[in-house]
């Protein structure tokens, strides 16, 4: 039986660097639904160029796109023994979904993770951020810096700022979570393996609270 480990947060509150080491740790795959979305939209896929206006107005792409490709992804083999999903769920129905979907195959929730930071501390790690346009690894120009400038250290990519890190779809980013996502956390909130996770502080010392959390989660 597989149990998928779940994420919820803010955008920025670094819930892609944290489910990165996580995955890693546990040897389950990363499912980012925004990695897959604009894999898409690099690869020119039919979803992609649907999702690509959508994404970069800071707004949430449609549910039935997003259902659908996190099932084709859990069909794989490689999520046999559960994933450590990014990004999703982020709406109400989503979870609805993915409830119906673990049913289906007898599988559950290992734990739901929820990560939380004030605002400023979101707005300033979402304006610093840098992605490697390559493999993806997360960087921050103050805080995880990399050692040559505008350079990935793990495969040398060239490190990008997303375009829906600007500061007027930042904002955008952050009413549609307080709107459509921040219900989650009721929705999860009862649940035995909810656990609130404080996102203060060094990248280090939240994934040691996180990993405390999952082990505490069972
Ligand atoms: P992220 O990389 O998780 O910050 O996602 C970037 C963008 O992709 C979001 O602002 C949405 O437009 C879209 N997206 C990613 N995941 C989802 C999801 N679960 N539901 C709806 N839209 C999503």
């Amino acid at each position: 039986m597989a149990k998928h480990l779940i994420f919820l947060g803010a955008p920025g509150v670094g819930k892609g660097t944290q489910a990165q080491r996580l995955a890693q740790l546990m040897d389950l795959p990363h499912v980012s639904t925004g990695d897959m979305l604009r894999a898409s939209i690099q690869s020119g896929r039919e979803i992609g160029l649907r999702a690509a206006a959508v994404m970069e107005s800071g707004a949430l792409v449609g549910d039935e796109i997003i259902i659908g490709i996190v099932g084709e992804r859990l069909s794989l083999p490689d999520a046999a023994a559960g994933v450590v999903f990014d990004g999703f769920p982020r709406t109400i129905h989503q979870a609805h979904a993915l409830d119906t979907l673990l049913a289906a195959h007898g599988d559950e929730i290992g734990a739901v993770l929820h990560l939380d930071l004030d605002d400023e501390g979101i707005v300033e790690r979402l304006s610093g951020r840098r992605v490697c346009s390559k493999c993806g690894a997360i960087y921050h120009i103050r805080y995880h810096a990399p050692a040559a400038y505008g350079v990935c250290d793990l495969c040398g990519g060239a490190l990008l700022q997303r375009d829906d890190d600007q500061p007027a779809i930042i904002r955008k980013r952050l009413a549609v979570y307080q709107a459509e996502t921040a219900p989650l956390i009721a929705y999860y909130h009862e649940r035995p393996t909810y656990r609130l996770v404080s996102g203060e502080g060094e990248a280090d010392e939240v994934f040691s609270r996180i990993v405390k959390a999952v082990g505490a989660a069972g």
